[in-house]
């Protein structure tokens, strides 16, 4: 038999599904929503149910969206032809908080990872090449992160991309701003080196 009343055991379970919470927090957080008021409480799950009722994939860039298309897709402001690719949906919030990407995005929802069996045909890389296809592209900026799953994608992007008039573009990458270059592994050293520029 469980130690807590049923209600408290279900939430304790729930909250132990989620990254990074072992049964301790979890059991933590149960206790501090049972003591929280009852607003708060039915607050956080409104929340996390409209979370799931409400939000869906952008029928263009598969970004996470209450509207479709999403606010990117559809806004005059950005240059729609110019096409950053990520790998994950919060890599957006990423690149917006620089103010220096006016264009649209492409979310791949991952990166390909022949090992978890993450092909070609698990990612949003279809609507991708169709997109490159049927509209008029400047650009595609292969965004998916420095890891060798990312670089393995844009690769294969690259390469798939190949024959549009798009200009295929990979994002530098290198030692982080702040960073002591004695820290810095050799791929991040080579890729510095690689991406070094005129001053
Ligand atoms: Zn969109």
């Amino acid at each position: 038999m469980s130690r807590f009343a049923q209600p408290l055991t279900e939430l304790i379970d729930q909250l132990t599904k989620l990254p990074g919470i072992g049964r301790k927090s979890a059991q933590r957080l149960a206790f501090y929503i049972l003591r929280s008021s009852e607003q708060d409480a039915f607050a956080l799950a409104d929340a996390i149910r409209d979370l799931k009722a409400q939000l869906r994939l952008c029928s263009i860039c598969h970004n996470i969206t209450d509207i479709d298309p999403c606010q990117f897709c559809t806004n005059p402001t950005r240059n729609q032809a110019i096409v950053c690719v990520v790998e994950e949906p919060s890599n957006i919030a990423s690149i917006e908080k620089t103010k220096h990407f006016n264009g649209v995005y492409h979310v791949l929802h991952g990166a390909l990872s022949p090992l978890n069996g993450i092909g070609p045909e698990q990612l949003r890389i279809k609507s991708l090449l169709a997109r490159a296809r049927t509209t008029a592209l400047q650009e595609v900026i292969l965004a998916t992160n420095p890891t060798v799953e990312g670089e393995a994608t844009a690769g294969y992007l690259a390469q798939q991309l190949q024959g549009n008039s798009a200009r295929i573009t990979r994002i530098a990458t290198g030692i982080p701003a702040g960073a002591d270059i004695e820290y810095a592994d050799e791929v991040t050293m080579a890729r510095a080196m690689e991406g070094r520029h005129e001053m």
